[in-house]
Protein backbone atom coordinates (compact mmCIF):
# COMPACT_ATOMS: atom_id res chain seq x y z
CA UNK A 1 0.00 0.00 0.00
CA UNK A 2 3.00 2.34 1.04
CA UNK A 3 4.36 1.91 -2.87
CA UNK A 4 1.30 2.51 -4.40
CA UNK A 5 0.72 5.93 -1.98
CA UNK A 6 4.31 6.69 -3.33
CA UNK A 7 3.39 6.50 -6.68
CA UNK A 8 -0.33 8.23 -6.25
CA UNK A 9 1.26 10.82 -4.78
CA UNK A 10 4.34 11.66 -7.32
CA UNK A 11 1.21 11.43 -9.95
CA UNK A 12 -0.14 14.50 -8.13
CA UNK A 13 2.46 16.66 -6.39
CA UNK A 14 6.12 18.01 -7.57
CA UNK A 15 9.10 15.42 -6.39
CA UNK A 16 10.35 18.05 -3.98
CA UNK A 17 6.91 18.52 -2.06
CA UNK A 18 6.72 14.90 -0.96
CA UNK A 19 9.19 13.84 1.91
CA UNK A 20 9.56 11.17 3.59
CA UNK A 21 10.45 10.19 6.90
CA UNK A 22 10.54 14.03 7.75
CA UNK A 23 11.90 14.60 11.23
CA UNK A 24 9.04 16.51 13.29
CA UNK A 25 10.90 17.92 15.70
CA UNK A 26 11.63 20.76 12.83
CA UNK A 27 8.17 21.77 12.69
CA UNK A 28 6.86 22.05 16.53
CA UNK A 29 7.54 24.44 18.28
CA UNK A 30 8.69 22.11 21.26
CA UNK A 31 11.39 20.99 18.80
CA UNK A 32 10.39 17.48 19.84
CA UNK A 33 9.15 14.55 18.27
CA UNK A 34 10.38 11.68 15.68
CA UNK A 35 9.45 11.35 11.99
CA UNK A 36 6.21 11.29 9.87
CA UNK A 37 6.53 8.63 7.22
CA UNK A 38 5.35 11.38 5.00
CA UNK A 39 5.16 14.48 4.58
CA UNK A 40 4.26 16.33 1.86
CA UNK A 41 3.47 20.14 0.89
CA UNK A 42 0.94 21.77 -0.92
CA UNK A 43 0.15 24.39 -2.67
CA UNK A 44 -3.06 25.30 -4.15
CA UNK A 45 -6.57 24.34 -4.12
CA UNK A 46 -5.94 21.98 -6.71
CA UNK A 47 -3.36 19.71 -5.30
CA UNK A 48 -5.56 20.01 -2.16
CA UNK A 49 -8.74 18.39 -3.84
CA UNK A 50 -6.52 15.83 -5.08
CA UNK A 51 -4.59 14.80 -2.53
CA UNK A 52 -8.20 14.13 -0.56
CA UNK A 53 -9.79 12.46 -3.19
CA UNK A 54 -6.53 10.14 -3.41
CA UNK A 55 -6.46 9.40 0.39
CA UNK A 56 -10.53 8.91 0.28
CA UNK A 57 -9.43 7.28 -2.47
CA UNK A 58 -6.79 4.88 -0.32
CA UNK A 59 -9.54 4.44 2.88
CA UNK A 60 -7.20 6.84 4.96
CA UNK A 61 -8.67 8.32 7.26
CA UNK A 62 -7.82 11.49 9.05
CA UNK A 63 -6.05 11.96 12.51
CA UNK A 64 -5.46 8.52 12.01
CA UNK A 65 -3.79 8.34 8.74
CA UNK A 66 -3.14 11.90 7.78
CA UNK A 67 -2.99 15.23 9.97
CA UNK A 68 -3.13 19.00 8.82
CA UNK A 69 -0.09 20.50 10.52
CA UNK A 70 -0.40 24.63 10.98
CA UNK A 71 3.28 25.78 12.33
CA UNK A 72 3.01 23.00 14.81
CA UNK A 73 3.28 25.70 17.51
CA UNK A 74 0.11 23.91 19.80
CA UNK A 75 1.51 20.05 19.27
CA UNK A 76 3.06 17.39 20.87
CA UNK A 77 4.45 14.88 18.36
CA UNK A 78 4.70 11.33 19.52
CA UNK A 79 9.08 10.25 19.39
CA UNK A 80 8.30 7.26 17.53
CA UNK A 81 6.42 10.18 15.07
CA UNK A 82 3.41 9.44 13.23
CA UNK A 83 3.03 6.46 10.62
CA UNK A 84 0.70 8.34 8.04
CA UNK A 85 0.71 11.77 6.13
CA UNK A 86 1.35 15.40 7.26
CA UNK A 87 -0.44 17.76 5.23
CA UNK A 88 1.44 20.94 5.18
CA UNK A 89 -0.34 24.18 3.42
CA UNK A 90 1.88 26.50 1.94
CA UNK A 91 1.96 28.22 -1.34
CA UNK A 92 -1.01 29.99 -2.54
CA UNK A 93 -2.33 28.97 1.23
CA UNK A 94 0.65 31.13 3.09
CA UNK A 95 -0.86 34.90 1.05
CA UNK A 96 -3.30 37.07 3.04
CA UNK A 97 -4.62 40.65 1.31
CA UNK A 98 -7.05 43.65 1.76
CA UNK A 99 -10.05 42.84 0.56
CA UNK A 100 -11.70 45.97 0.72
CA UNK A 101 -11.37 49.18 3.34
CA UNK A 102 -11.68 46.67 6.41
CA UNK A 103 -11.52 43.31 5.49
CA UNK A 104 -8.52 40.71 4.83
CA UNK A 105 -8.92 37.60 3.19
CA UNK A 106 -6.15 35.22 5.01
CA UNK A 107 -4.70 31.85 3.86
CA UNK A 108 -4.43 29.00 6.63
CA UNK A 109 -0.77 28.92 5.79
CA UNK A 110 -0.57 32.62 6.56
CA UNK A 111 1.46 33.35 9.99
CA UNK A 112 -1.08 35.37 12.39
CA UNK A 113 2.02 37.86 12.79
CA UNK A 114 1.58 38.60 8.76
CA UNK A 115 -2.05 39.47 8.91
CA UNK A 116 -1.28 41.61 11.61
CA UNK A 117 1.53 43.33 10.19
CA UNK A 118 -0.96 43.75 7.19
CA UNK A 119 -3.92 45.41 9.28
CA UNK A 120 -1.44 47.40 11.11
CA UNK A 121 0.50 48.85 7.51
CA UNK A 122 -3.54 49.50 6.53
CA UNK A 123 -4.48 51.40 9.30
CA UNK A 124 -6.93 48.69 11.04
CA UNK A 125 -7.49 47.78 14.37
CA UNK A 126 -8.21 44.55 16.34
CA UNK A 127 -5.77 41.83 15.32
CA UNK A 128 -3.11 43.34 17.39
CA UNK A 129 -3.90 40.40 20.02
CA UNK A 130 -2.84 37.68 17.62
CA UNK A 131 0.75 39.40 16.69
CA UNK A 132 2.55 37.32 19.22
CA UNK A 133 0.62 34.13 19.02
CA UNK A 134 3.53 31.96 16.83
CA UNK A 135 1.02 29.91 14.68
CA UNK A 136 -0.68 30.08 11.45
CA UNK A 137 -4.29 31.45 10.74
CA UNK A 138 -5.88 27.32 10.55
CA UNK A 139 -4.31 27.47 13.59
CA UNK A 140 -5.86 30.39 14.97
CA UNK A 141 -9.42 29.26 13.80
CA UNK A 142 -9.20 25.47 15.30
CA UNK A 143 -8.10 26.82 18.61
CA UNK A 144 -9.88 29.99 18.23
CA UNK A 145 -6.59 31.53 19.56
CA UNK A 146 -6.76 34.51 21.49
CA UNK A 147 -4.46 36.63 24.21
CA UNK A 148 -4.95 39.70 26.01
CA UNK A 149 -8.72 39.94 25.59
CA UNK A 150 -8.91 39.07 22.08
CA UNK A 151 -9.87 36.27 20.04
CA UNK A 152 -10.27 34.69 16.38
CA UNK A 153 -13.82 34.73 17.36
CA UNK A 154 -14.33 38.54 17.21
CA UNK A 155 -12.73 39.39 13.74
CA UNK A 156 -13.40 36.50 11.58
CA UNK A 157 -16.55 36.81 9.40
CA UNK A 158 -16.29 33.25 7.64
CA UNK A 159 -14.52 30.32 7.05
CA UNK A 160 -12.72 28.20 3.66
CA UNK A 161 -12.18 24.71 4.27
CA UNK A 162 -12.60 21.43 2.30
CA UNK A 163 -14.50 18.54 3.98
CA UNK A 164 -13.70 15.40 3.98
CA UNK A 165 -15.24 14.39 0.56
CA UNK A 166 -13.08 17.37 -1.19
CA UNK A 167 -15.91 19.65 -1.26
CA UNK A 168 -15.10 23.35 -0.76
CA UNK A 169 -17.66 25.05 1.74
CA UNK A 170 -17.88 28.58 3.16
CA UNK A 171 -18.53 28.41 7.01
CA UNK A 172 -20.12 32.03 8.43
CA UNK A 173 -19.55 32.91 11.89
CA UNK A 174 -22.81 31.86 13.72
CA UNK A 175 -21.67 27.97 12.40
CA UNK A 176 -18.40 28.61 13.74
CA UNK A 177 -19.12 27.46 17.37
CA UNK A 178 -15.99 29.23 18.61
CA UNK A 179 -15.71 28.95 22.51
CA UNK A 180 -12.30 28.78 24.64
CA UNK A 181 -9.70 27.03 22.87
CA UNK A 182 -12.18 25.61 20.48
CA UNK A 183 -14.23 25.82 17.16
CA UNK A 184 -16.19 23.70 15.00
CA UNK A 185 -13.05 22.04 13.47
CA UNK A 186 -12.46 20.31 16.45
CA UNK A 187 -15.18 17.97 16.18
CA UNK A 188 -15.06 18.24 11.90
CA UNK A 189 -12.37 16.99 9.94
CA UNK A 190 -11.77 20.14 7.98
CA UNK A 191 -8.94 20.91 6.15
CA UNK A 192 -9.14 24.66 6.54
CA UNK A 193 -8.20 27.07 3.54
CA UNK A 194 -8.66 30.49 4.47
CA UNK A 195 -11.38 33.22 6.34
CA UNK A 196 -12.29 36.70 6.01
CA UNK A 197 -11.54 38.78 8.71
CA UNK A 198 -12.87 41.99 9.64
CA UNK A 199 -11.48 44.94 11.39
CA UNK A 200 -11.92 48.56 12.23
CA UNK A 201 -10.42 52.15 11.17
CA UNK A 202 -7.39 52.95 13.87
CA UNK A 203 -4.43 54.67 13.35
CA UNK A 204 -0.97 53.37 12.41
CA UNK A 205 0.81 54.50 15.63
CA UNK A 206 -1.66 53.22 18.21
CA UNK A 207 -1.82 49.97 16.44
CA UNK A 208 1.92 49.92 16.78
CA UNK A 209 2.59 50.84 20.10
CA UNK A 210 -0.05 48.15 21.43
CA UNK A 211 1.45 45.35 19.62
CA UNK A 212 4.84 46.71 21.37
CA UNK A 213 3.20 46.47 24.39
CA UNK A 214 1.50 43.49 24.02
CA UNK A 215 5.24 42.02 23.00
CA UNK A 216 6.83 43.86 25.66
CA UNK A 217 4.49 41.79 28.62
CA UNK A 218 5.08 38.80 26.54
CA UNK A 219 8.96 38.97 26.61
CA UNK A 220 8.53 39.94 30.42
CA UNK A 221 6.38 37.32 31.29
CA UNK A 222 6.64 34.00 29.08
CA UNK A 223 9.92 31.95 28.95
CA UNK A 224 10.50 33.11 25.10
CA UNK A 225 13.72 31.96 25.26
CA UNK A 226 12.64 28.17 25.19
CA UNK A 227 11.28 25.89 22.80
CA UNK A 228 7.92 25.39 24.14
CA UNK A 229 3.82 25.10 23.16
CA UNK A 230 2.56 28.32 25.25
CA UNK A 231 0.67 27.28 27.48
CA UNK A 232 0.06 23.98 28.39
CA UNK A 233 -2.97 23.49 29.91
CA UNK A 234 -6.33 25.04 29.80
CA UNK A 235 -7.52 27.88 31.76
CA UNK A 236 -9.80 25.72 34.28
CA UNK A 237 -12.92 28.00 34.86
CA UNK A 238 -12.41 30.38 38.06
CA UNK A 239 -8.63 29.75 38.02
CA UNK A 240 -5.24 30.31 37.04
CA UNK A 241 -3.42 27.02 35.70
CA UNK A 242 0.22 28.60 36.34
CA UNK A 243 -1.34 29.66 40.39
CA UNK A 244 -2.54 26.02 40.91
CA UNK A 245 1.00 24.21 39.36
CA UNK A 246 3.08 26.37 41.46
CA UNK A 247 0.90 26.32 44.13
CA UNK A 248 1.24 22.59 44.00
CA UNK A 249 5.12 23.68 44.37
CA UNK A 250 5.88 22.57 40.97
CA UNK A 251 7.99 25.86 39.65
CA UNK A 252 10.76 24.56 38.22
CA UNK A 253 9.93 20.89 38.54
CA UNK A 254 11.34 18.53 35.63
CA UNK A 255 11.07 15.25 34.10
CA UNK A 256 14.35 14.71 31.80
CA UNK A 257 14.80 17.54 30.07
CA UNK A 258 10.90 19.24 30.15
CA UNK A 259 10.38 21.57 32.95
CA UNK A 260 7.77 23.26 34.34
CA UNK A 261 9.02 27.42 33.65
CA UNK A 262 10.92 29.20 36.45
CA UNK A 263 9.54 32.13 34.98
CA UNK A 264 5.69 31.42 34.24
CA UNK A 265 4.49 28.12 35.24
CA UNK A 266 1.47 27.96 32.74
CA UNK A 267 4.64 26.55 30.54
CA UNK A 268 6.07 23.70 30.00
CA UNK A 269 9.71 24.28 28.53
CA UNK A 270 11.97 21.87 26.92
CA UNK A 271 15.26 22.82 28.21
CA UNK A 272 17.13 21.44 25.72
CA UNK A 273 17.61 18.14 25.01
CA UNK A 274 13.75 17.10 26.17
CA UNK A 275 11.94 13.67 24.03
CA UNK A 276 8.38 14.11 23.57
CA UNK A 277 8.47 11.55 25.70
CA UNK A 278 9.47 13.47 28.53
CA UNK A 279 6.88 16.41 27.94
CA UNK A 280 4.48 13.79 28.44
CA UNK A 281 4.98 12.36 31.15
CA UNK A 282 5.94 15.67 32.74
CA UNK A 283 2.43 17.04 32.03
CA UNK A 284 0.96 13.80 33.22
CA UNK A 285 2.44 14.48 36.74
CA UNK A 286 1.36 18.19 36.84
CA UNK A 287 -1.52 16.65 36.29
CA UNK A 288 -2.03 14.19 39.02
CA UNK A 289 -0.03 16.66 41.37
CA UNK A 290 -2.67 19.69 41.30
CA UNK A 291 -5.54 17.44 41.29
CA UNK A 292 -3.67 16.42 44.56
CA UNK A 293 -3.22 19.52 45.87
CA UNK A 294 -6.24 21.59 44.83
CA UNK A 295 -9.00 19.02 43.52
CA UNK A 296 -8.61 20.55 40.32
CA UNK A 297 -8.54 18.26 36.93
CA UNK A 298 -6.05 20.12 34.85
CA UNK A 299 -6.88 19.58 30.69
CA UNK A 300 -4.17 19.79 27.84
CA UNK A 301 -4.39 22.88 25.41
CA UNK A 302 -1.45 21.18 23.89
CA UNK A 303 -2.82 18.47 21.21
CA UNK A 304 -0.90 15.16 20.78
CA UNK A 305 0.03 13.48 17.47
CA UNK A 306 1.22 9.64 17.18
CA UNK A 307 1.50 7.06 19.91
CA UNK A 308 1.74 7.93 23.92
CA UNK A 309 2.06 5.54 26.79
CA UNK A 310 -0.27 5.66 29.22
P1 LIG B 1 -0.79 23.64 15.02
O1 LIG B 1 -0.18 23.60 16.38
O2 LIG B 1 0.05 23.18 13.89
O3 LIG B 1 -2.15 22.83 15.01
C1 LIG B 1 -3.15 23.08 15.98
C2 LIG B 1 -4.42 22.34 15.54
O4 LIG B 1 -4.95 22.98 14.39
C3 LIG B 1 -4.16 20.89 15.12
O5 LIG B 1 -5.28 20.14 15.51
C4 LIG B 1 -4.08 20.95 13.60
O6 LIG B 1 -4.47 19.73 12.99
C5 LIG B 1 -5.10 22.04 13.32
N1 LIG B 1 -4.87 22.77 12.07
C6 LIG B 1 -3.87 23.63 11.78
N2 LIG B 1 -4.02 24.14 10.54
C7 LIG B 1 -5.15 23.57 10.03
C8 LIG B 1 -5.84 23.66 8.80
N3 LIG B 1 -5.41 24.43 7.79
N4 LIG B 1 -6.97 22.94 8.62
C9 LIG B 1 -7.43 22.13 9.62
N5 LIG B 1 -6.81 21.99 10.81
C10 LIG B 1 -5.68 22.70 11.01
N6 LIG B 1 -2.28 30.31 21.84
C11 LIG B 1 -3.23 31.23 22.16
O7 LIG B 1 -4.42 30.99 21.89
N7 LIG B 1 -2.90 32.41 22.77
C12 LIG B 1 -1.61 32.73 23.06
O8 LIG B 1 -1.36 33.80 23.59
C13 LIG B 1 -0.59 31.78 22.74
N8 LIG B 1 0.71 32.05 23.02
C14 LIG B 1 1.67 31.15 22.67
C15 LIG B 1 3.01 31.46 22.93
C16 LIG B 1 4.01 30.57 22.55
C17 LIG B 1 5.46 30.92 22.83
C18 LIG B 1 3.68 29.37 21.89
C19 LIG B 1 4.76 28.42 21.43
C20 LIG B 1 2.36 29.04 21.64
C21 LIG B 1 1.34 29.93 22.02
N9 LIG B 1 -0.01 29.63 21.79
C22 LIG B 1 -0.97 30.57 22.10
C23 LIG B 1 -0.41 28.32 21.24
C24 LIG B 1 -0.46 28.25 19.68
O9 LIG B 1 0.40 29.22 19.11
C25 LIG B 1 -1.87 28.46 19.18
O10 LIG B 1 -2.74 27.44 19.64
C26 LIG B 1 -1.95 28.49 17.64
O11 LIG B 1 -3.22 28.94 17.25
C27 LIG B 1 -1.66 27.13 16.99
O12 LIG B 1 -1.53 27.38 15.60
P2 LIG B 1 -0.58 26.49 14.67
O13 LIG B 1 -0.69 27.04 13.29
O14 LIG B 1 0.77 26.41 15.23
O15 LIG B 1 -1.34 25.12 14.73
Amino acid sequence: MRFDLDEKLAGILPEDSIIKNEDMSRHTTFRTGGPADYFIKISSDEELVSILNLLKEMKMKPKEDYYVLGNGSNLLVSDAGFRGVVLSLCGDFSKCSMTGDNHIKAGAAALNVAVANLARDNELTGFEFAHGIPGSIGGALVMNAGAYGGEMKQVVRSVYAFDENASLRKLDLDELEFGYRTSIFKKKNYVITGCDIELKKGKKNEIESLMNELKEKRISKQPLEYPSAGSTFKRPEGYFAGKLIEDAGLRGYSVGGAQVSEKHCGFVINKGNATSEDVYRLISDIQEKVFKSSGVKLSPEVILLGDFEK
